[in-house]
């Protein structure tokens, strides 16, 4: 692949809503990028103070995995006609957005419907007198991040320099909310599609700010540290990469980053993207890496739309990135943070042309996924569609 130009200068503008909430601007076109002008726009709403938030984390003892009880959430806007879009920017004689500006490169702003907070609200340490069921409030951040202002683009229409805007932006939030209190881990993703239940059609994905270690990291961080103590020291993502370079299911290879769907893919199209050099999160990418990631990235996207063929509706996936906790982790001994690799999971649930995979009983009863689709068939699909 061909270098593409150096990460772009960008500017950050923080500006705050009508209830509280913090909203930023990340911006790489003039004239706000030099400064000649100012993204921030009062937001003149008549809205009620931001709920402080009452979600409740409950410890699930037999699992060990936390469930976050958000039932506020209820009231969230659903598939709003397209002039009431609120991710659309505020003028054109519309009603006013959650974003006051009159147009927007990027923007991130906190959920008005959130799953955590920095204000929520604190609960008894346990619920009944019970001891057995620990009880915590929802601490942590929600955020929404509009990848362009355009409401009928995808992220696969994004050209190299707004994608690269995008990561600035993923990257900014990583570094920001790993200092919130409380918070283990930041996790970036996008639902893309109805089928995944997205409730707004606009192009945004989201960030998560956990207070604690997910399950799925968690039992990367213990495998790790299983292999590590098992070879002497090797690294498992390092021995993955290397196996999966070898091996028939490659999909793209950059010079800095690799795609490729894992030996055991859970979905039917499955694709992970990690850098070359190991890195635990997106602060650690070095440049030729930033710089050569929209390429790769928006190359990936744009063959997901292209596995089931011409004619077919956009395919839906869940983009999800994958970075270290920034918490302690010394339930996983003899591993560190920068053992972790950073890496971008890719995934749809279609099936085929029409048909979903659903989570049913053996994946939702018992975490057993049964994938229809060989990885390999599925590798050697999204080479074909290559652009
Ligand atoms: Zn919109």
């Amino acid at each position: 692949m061909t270098a593409t130009p150096a990460a772009p200068a960008v500017r950050r503008t923080p500006d705050v809503l009508a209830d509280g909430r913090e909203i930023i601007y990340f911006d790489d076109t003039e004239p706000y990028v030099s400064g000649q002008a100012s993204r921030a726009t009062p937001d003149t709403r008549p809205l009620e103070p931001a709920d402080p938030g009452h979600s409740q984390l409950r410890y699930d003892v037999l699992t060990g995995e936390w469930v976050t009880i958000a039932s506020h959430r209820n009231t969230r806007t659903f598939m709003p006609p397209a002039d009431e879009c609120p991710l659309d920017p505020t003028g054109r004689g519309r009603v006013p957005s959650e974003i006051p500006a009159h147009d927007y490169d990027v923007v991130v702003f906190e959920n008005r419907f959130p799953s955590f907070t920095t204000t929520a609200v604190g609960e008894p340490a346990d619920i009944d007198g019970e001891p057995l069921f620990p009880v915590r409030p929802g601490i942590g951040r929600c955020e929404v991040v509009c990848f362009t202002s355009d409401h009928n683009a995808s992220f696969a229409d994004l050209t190299e320099e707004q994608a690269a805007l995008v990561l600035e932006a993923w990257t900014d939030r990583t570094s920001e909310l790993s200092h919130l209190p409380s918070v283990e881990q930041v996790f970036c993703f996008e639902n893309r599609g109805a089928e995944i239940g997205v409730t707004l059609g606009h192009p945004h994905g989201q960030i998560y700010a956990y207070p604690f270690t997910t399950p799925r990291t968690a039992l990367m961080l213990r495998s790790l540290a299983t292999h590590k103590e098992a070879t002497g020291g090797e690294n498992l993502f390092d021995a993955v990469l290397e196996s999966e370079l070898a091996g028939g299911r490659v999909v793209l290879e950059g010079e800095h980053w690799l795609a490729f769907v894992p030996y055991a893919a859970h979905w039917p199209y499955e694709v992970h993207l990690y850098p070359k050099r190991r890195v635990p999160d997106l602060l650690g990418l070095d440049e030729e890496a930033r710089t050569e990631f929209p390429k790769v990235y928006l190359e990936l996207l744009r063959r997901f739309d292209r596995i089931f063929g011409e004619g077919e509706p956009p395919t839906p996936y869940i983009a999800a990135w994958h970075q270290a906790p920034f918490g302690a982790l010394e339930d996983f001994e003899g591993v560190n943070r920068d053992d972790f690799a950073l890496h971008l999971e890719l995934f749809t649930i279609r099936r085929t042309s029409g048909k979903l995979k659903f989570l049913a009983g053996s994946e939702s009863g018992m975490s057993v996924f049964i994938n229809d689709v060989p990885p390999e068939r599925a590798a050697e699909r999204l080479r074909e569609v290559a652009s």
